[in-house]
């Protein structure tokens, strides 16, 4: 059998929209993915940035909330509204969302086999692609699987715990015409957020250190009981969030000869805020570019000019800007410069 041109494992938004972009451009890349459809534990908040940057995302023929208001409250309890208005955030169901792009990635053409990868090899210049159901070729591999992925820990060193955040939460009902908001912890590196959408709304709460999530349950439930006792709990879950904070972690390869990593899978979220749908797709369109110009290696240099001084500095800033005083000054920080705006 002939080896395929691109095997991209993983069809979430870094994966599906690579994948899209390459099909556009007449690659026509095979997606591993065993997941869809399903529901990924995610606030499904895409930020007016990323809306800017990526103006299909302003017309979703999906069901979504449009955001016109936030509040952040700080650790001490003050409440700051910023208004959208004139910069809408929207919040989707990733159930949607992600099926969304991997049709638009199917429909220009890009494969989706519903197989779980369970170990990818490099032999010579050909990848070995095991799945639960069989055994591929592949001249070029795409890692787009995730926080956990199997092919990071193949081409270089697996996220470490430091290097993430756990977040545990529940999708509930009851709470659908409430604001988003997000409630600073006084005593955590992290925050809770309600982020409503059009039939759920998601409640869960995001430390950048790891913790067991038991401790983040306790903390979550006390929350609730205060301010909604009467929500119904729908569904609940953990998950896992790339949260770099090591400068050596940053410094690791992305991409080699015949192997690119985006996403989650990259460790690209947002260390402060946890936004990661922005960074998924952005990867997408680089690492399609670097395969389309036949020199994966240079995803490298596009993603770290593009946007890699802003996640490193984020990192940093990261450990002061959870401590009280500071969390209470950068609440005053963001109001002041949605009023600029
Ligand atoms: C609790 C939580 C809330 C969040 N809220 C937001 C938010 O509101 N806004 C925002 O912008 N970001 C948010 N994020 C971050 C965002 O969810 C991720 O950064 C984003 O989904 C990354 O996209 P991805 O395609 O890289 O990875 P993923 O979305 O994780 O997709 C990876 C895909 O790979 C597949 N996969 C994994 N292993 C294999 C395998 N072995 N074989 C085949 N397929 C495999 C999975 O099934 C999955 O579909 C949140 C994250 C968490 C954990």
């Amino acid at each position: 059998m002939e080896p395929i041109d691109v095997a991209i494992v993983g069809g979430g938004p870094a994966g599906a929209y690579c994948a899209y972009n390459l099909a556009e451009n007449g690659i026509y890349p095979t997606i591993f993915d065993h997941s869809h459809p399903r529901e990924k534990p995610c606030g499904g908040l895409i930020s007016p940035l990323a809306q800017e940057l990526f103006p299909f995302l302003k017309k979703l023929p999906i069901e979504h909330v449009k955001i016109e208001i936030v509040y952040l409250v700080s650790p001490s309890g003050r409440k700051f509204s910023i208004n959208m208005k004139r910069k809408e955030a929207i919040c989707v169901s990733r159930l949607e969302f992600d099926l969304f792009l991997l049709k638009m990635a199917m429909d220009k053409g890009a494969e989706w086999r519903k197989e779980r990868v369970v170990e990818v090899k490099r032999e010579g210049k050909i990848w070995k692609i095991k799945t639960d159901k069989n055994v591929y070729s592949s001249k070029k591999i795409v890692g787009a699987d995730g926080v956990n992925s199997i092919v990071r820990s193949k081409v270089t060193k697996p996220l470490k715990a430091v290097d993430k955040g756990v977040c545990y939460g529940y999708f509930a009902e009851g709470l659908e015409d409430e604001a988003i908001s997000f409630h600073f912890l006084p005593r955590r590196n992290g925050y809770i957020w309600i982020i409503p959408r059009k039939k759920n709304v998601s409640i869960g709460i995001g430390c950048a250190e790891i913790l067991h999530p038991s401790q983040l349950k306790k903390e979550l439930d006390t929350f609730i009981r205060k301010n909604y006792p009467k929500i119904k709990i729908v569904s609940k879950w953990t998950a896992l969030i790339p949260n770099i904070k090591k400068v050596e972690t940053f410094c690791s390869p992305t991409a080699g000869p015949s192997w690119i990593l985006i996403g989650d899978a990259a460790g690209h979220a947002h260390p402060i805020s946890g936004e990661g749908i922005l960074y998924a797709l952005m990867d997408g369109e680089l690492a399609a570019q670097a395969i389309m110009h036949n020199n994966p290696l240079s995803f490298e240099r596009l993603w770290r000019c593009t946007y890699g001084l802003n996640l490193l500095l984020s990192g940093k800033l990261q450990k002061w800007v959870y401590r009280r005083t500071f969390s209470e000054l950068y609440c005053m920080y963001i109001k002041l410069s949605s009023l600029i705006r």
